[in-house]
């Protein structure tokens, strides 16, 4: 196995569960379109039912309220644009789209796009120095601009410091004005309580591979009095918002990832923020001029995902820490994007209220099913070392000799 011996870094990518990769294995030993009238396409069909049945009670939705997408940057674009372009249809005058610049750039690229092609016009939403959103500032915006107003998004949970928002209260004040929410639940889905039916949102963003499930297939909730302008277009296929030939087997590995971390969800929240908890004292013990970032969530009440740990490590290049770690066998994220080689500072971590500088200097540990209270030790031993020594190699914009290799890709 190729993995490296302690996998922190869940919220990148997390493995198969036993029983996702059973039921994709079983479904790609056989054939049928699903869309196809005969008995193969029929039985493909059922399989995609089944599977539909299965997210959408994970996710606290009806079956037909689910679209398949190949993943959460794609039901992100599907809502924001298809939103967004249904929404101006109706009312030229609504442009403005509320967003916070905590989001994942599934989301900010999105709204970027749609800015600089379709006239959309954005209005940040203010987070405290923990990231999460600050409703009443928002509520004040929407009094004054509602008619101008397009929609809202707000992520569930933030895949960098692993803030969860106020998300149903940020939609029912939406809906009080008649404004579509969208919400990017890609990192919360299966790690907190996410149920779609409650949240009033319009849409919400899930993958699979985040949960246990296989990379390639995700999904958008999608409420059944709301209809979004397609993005790509063809059969027709899912309530002809999302066309293309459905892909069974994943839809299979899907719902067995979305049921299993559904049915162990609360017995894993509490394992998990166990660690994170034991994790984060003693990190603070050993490095004690380390800083957590996002909410300190110490009896679990569900304001920071359970698998979460995000630290600034003072005068420390991230990357450099990152690949002192990897050698050490640890696997870690940065969370941030490096481009053309220069490390860049994490924009959460900006909207969040810290200087560039410190917004660089930070890594990101997350846990997942298979994390044990070894792999945590493991990562307690290495650290101090690992943060004396990536500290010693100093800051990038200090020593240009520093370079490191990144895809420019948030994860
Ligand atoms: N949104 C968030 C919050 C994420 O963490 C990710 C993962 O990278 C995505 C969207 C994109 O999801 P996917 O990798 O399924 O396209």
């Amino acid at each position: 196995m190729n993995t490296p011996a302690v996998y922190l870094d869940h919220a990148a990518t997390t493995d198969m569960t036993p029983e996702a990769l059973a039921a994709i294995t079983a479904q790609f030993a056989t054939t049928g379109n699903p869309s196809s009238l005969h008995t193969a396409g029929r039985r493909a069909n059922r399989v995609v039912d089944d599977a539909r049945i299965a997210i959408a009670t994970a996710a606290g939705a009806h079956p037909s309220e689910l679209i398949f997408t190949s993943g959460g940057t794609e039901s992100d674009n599907l809502a924001l644009k298809g939103l967004y372009w249904n929404r101006v249809k109706a009312n030229p005058e609504a442009r403005v789209i509320l967003v916070a610049g905590i989001e994942h750039h599934a989301v900010l690229d999105t709204v970027t796009w749609l800015v600089e092609h379709e006239g959309a016009e954005l209005c940040w939403m203010p987070v405290d120095a923990d990231g999460v959103l600050d409703l009443d500032a928002v509520r004040a915006l929407v009094q004054q601009h509602h008619e101008h107003i397009a929609l809202g998004t707000l992520m569930w949970a933030n895949n960098e410091v692993g803030t969860v928002q106020p998300v149903t209260q940020f939609a029912t004040l939406l809906a009080e004005f008649g404004i579509p929410a969208h919400s990017d639940a890609v990192q919360a889905f299966g790690a907190v309580h996410t149920n779609f039916a409650d949240s009033k949102l319009a849409a919400m963003s899930i993958s699979a591979h985040k949960i246990g499930g296989p990379v390639g297939i995700g999904g958008l909730l999608v409420r059944r009095d709301v209809t979004l302008m397609p993005v790509q277009h063809g059969g027709g296929h899912e309530r002809k918002m999302r066309s293309g030939t459905l892909n069974a087997a994943a839809a299979a590995g899907f719902a067995a990832a979305a049921t299993h971390v559904t049915a162990h969800r609360e017995r894993e929240s509490q394992r998990l923020s166990g660690l994170r908890e034991y994790a984060i004292q003693e990190i603070l013990r050993l490095i004690p001029e380390a800083v957590l970032n996002g909410p300190r969530d110490v009896e679990n009440q569900g304001t920071r995902l359970p698998g979460n740990l995000h630290f600034t490590f003072p005068e420390c290049e991230g990357d450099s820490l990152l690949f002192v770690l990897d050698m050490l066998g640890i696997a870690s994220s940065t969370g941030s994007a490096c481009t053309a080689g220069v490390p860049q500072p994490s924009h959460v971590l900006l909207s969040m209220g810290r200087d560039a500088r410190s917004a660089r200097s930070v890594q990101r540990f997350t846990m997942g099913h298979r994390t044990t209270r070894e792999d945590v030790d493991a990562l307690l031993e290495a650290l101090p070392q690992a943060y004396e020594r990536a500290r010693k190699a100093g800051m990038a914009a200090d020593e240009s000799s520093i370079h490191t290799a990144g895809t420019g890709f948030t994860r």
